[in-house]
């Protein structure tokens, strides 16, 4: 089966890295429990900043954001190599911008991900990764922003939404929590 994964905040904490770096940029001690709470995808009004300023400081951060220390969550690299040593393919999709999609495949493989060159797409835009989605025939797509999963609504791609507290409020889409059981879970589901 082929199964497709967003990158950012879906396998890798991106959020709560730049919500780090944010509070160090920025001196200020913003709590970790604020940040749990955040209702939408952007983390720059935990921080008392504009839609503009929080623009700004997201493209300027971008470097830093990207290619240092991002954790990865737990399972997820494990939960990739299973799937692919159990023969499956896995796809990334993500919206990263093109100047940086070839970097990140690169951050990806030294991070360990299971990453084959011909299924690493990037720099589209949000509602474009439904087309990429059709066209390879996806068996799975896994997600965590609501914009995307609702494209993806009428698709015969079984989606998934990677947990996070800005996505709660689809409840009629099934929740990848952690990466080892939901991985035991599907292939348990296709034995
Ligand atoms: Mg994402």
């Amino acid at each position: 089966m082929k199964f497709g994964f967003d990158i950012d905040d879906t396998l890798i904490n991106l959020r709560e890295h730049a919500f780090h770096l944010y509070n160090k940029k920025l001196k200020q001690t913003v709590g970790i429990d604020v940040f749990q709470n955040i209702s939408s995808v952007e983390i720059h009004e935990a921080f008392g900043i504009s839609d503009d300023e929080g623009k700004e400081m997201w493209n300027s951060s971008l470097e830093e954001i990207y290619y240092t220390s991002c954790p990865i969550f737990p399972g997820a690299v494990e939960a990739l190599h299973t799937l692919t040593r159990a023969g499956h393919e896995v796809y990334y999709i993500t919206a990263r911008p093109k100047e940086h999609g070839e970097r990140t495949k690169a951050w990806m493989q030294q991070q360990g991900f299971p990453v084959d060159d011909s299924r690493f797409f990037y720099g589209m835009q949000d509602e474009e990764k439904l087309d990429i989605i059709n066209q390879l025939e996806l068996d799975y797509y896994i997600d965590d922003k609501p914009v995307v999963l609702e494209t993806l609504r009428n698709s015969t791609t079984k989606v998934y939404v990677k947990d996070q507290s800005y996505n709660r409020h689809l409840q009629d889409i099934p929740r990848v929590v952690d990466w080892t059981t939901f991985v035991k879970s599907i292939l348990n589901k296709n034995k």
